[in-house]
């Protein structure tokens, strides 16, 4: 979709639902400020796909999307973004980053992880369990032989990468300064064993690709901030400005999540309700029934 207003190319904001699952409120409310910091601002916003995960990807929740964002009244600038179609420029960053000498092959199967858990040898970080690092210090012949051989994802060798950025920080709109401190988030898979490319490591490289000027997203993803400025120190990557809006929580004070069934924007939009007005209500921190919204 093309706007005709002339739009500042010095803000550029995105939208970036992953389609597997169903839209909720909380993606509405997300969408709604990511849309407005854009317009508020004369900047482009910018509809970005992210559907790398082509087990849990489906079709008709990229459809319901743009449905969706329709019926919210919700416009977006030029033609929607797929990270499926990007799948080479991944591949080339990790084969830059393995250069480096900053990946290593990761053998743990989910039990050896569950298996780790249950031994309390993992420390508990920001985004859950830290990676205890079991296949870092692998020989680097047996490391070769077993990659040609087993499956195998690839972690970030998050000592060794600070030790050669040096401290970094980043500016958040909301929260201020901060310091980075991506080692509390452990070693991260940035190559899965079952997908392409990880969340953190395609985000990173498509927000420099797309030109985001200003991430907005919520404050779940704050924590990943740290581990994404990393990878845009090691890759000469431009650091954006941040924006980590609040959550809508449920009766239980939990995030709104897809997979908790949270009422779906298109049950709403099939019901005839009226997006407008939703959006409108959202904006002036009007929310359904047992829906709140996050402190800081
Ligand atoms: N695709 C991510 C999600 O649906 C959001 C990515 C981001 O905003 O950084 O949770």
């Amino acid at each position: 979709m093309t706007s005709s207003v002339q739009l500042n190319t010095d803000i550029v904001v995105r939208f970036a639902p992953s389609p597997n699952g169903l839209l909720h409120l909380g993606h509405a409310y997300a969408a709604m400020v990511a849309h407005d910091f854009a317009r508020a601002r004369g900047g482009q916003f910018l509809l970005r796909i992210e559907d790398i995960d082509r087990g849990r990807s489906r079709d008709e929740f990229v459809t319901a999307i743009f449905d969706d964002l329709h019926w919210l009244g919700l416009d977006w600038d030029g033609d929607v973004i797929f990270q499926s179609e990007r799948l080479d420029s991944y591949a080339q960053a990790a084969e830059r980053l393995k250069a480096m000498g900053l990946l290593y092959p990761c053998f743990c199967s989910r039990s050896d992880m569950r298996q780790l858990q249950a031994s309390g040898s993992q420390a508990e970080g920001p985004d859950g369990p830290v990676y205890a690092g079991t296949c870092r210090n692998m020989d680097p012949g047996l490391a070769r032989k077993r990659v040609a051989a087993e499956p195998h994802s690839w972690r970030l060798d998050v000592a060794k990468a600070v030790t050669l950025s040096g401290p970094l920080g980043w500016r958040d709109e909301r929260h201020g300064v901060q310091a980075s401190d991506p080692e509390r988030l452990g070693d991260v898979i940035l190559v899965p064993k079952e997908t392409p490319v990880a969340y953190h490591f395609a985000v990173t490289l498509d927000d420099a690709r797309d030109r985001i000027t200003h991430v907005v997203r919520g404050d779940d993803l704050f924590a990943s901030t740290d581990i994404h400025r990393l990878l845009q120190a090691l890759l000469d990557l431009p650091t954006p400005v941040y924006y980590h809006h609040p959550l809508l929580l449920d009766e239980k004070d939990e995030k709104l999540a897809k997979s908790r069934d949270s009422a779906s924007l298109s049950v709403l939009r099939l019901a005839g309700r009226s997006g407008h007005k939703l959006l409108q209500d959202l904006r002036q921190g009007i929310f359904p029934v047992g829906i709140s919204l996050s402190q800081v």
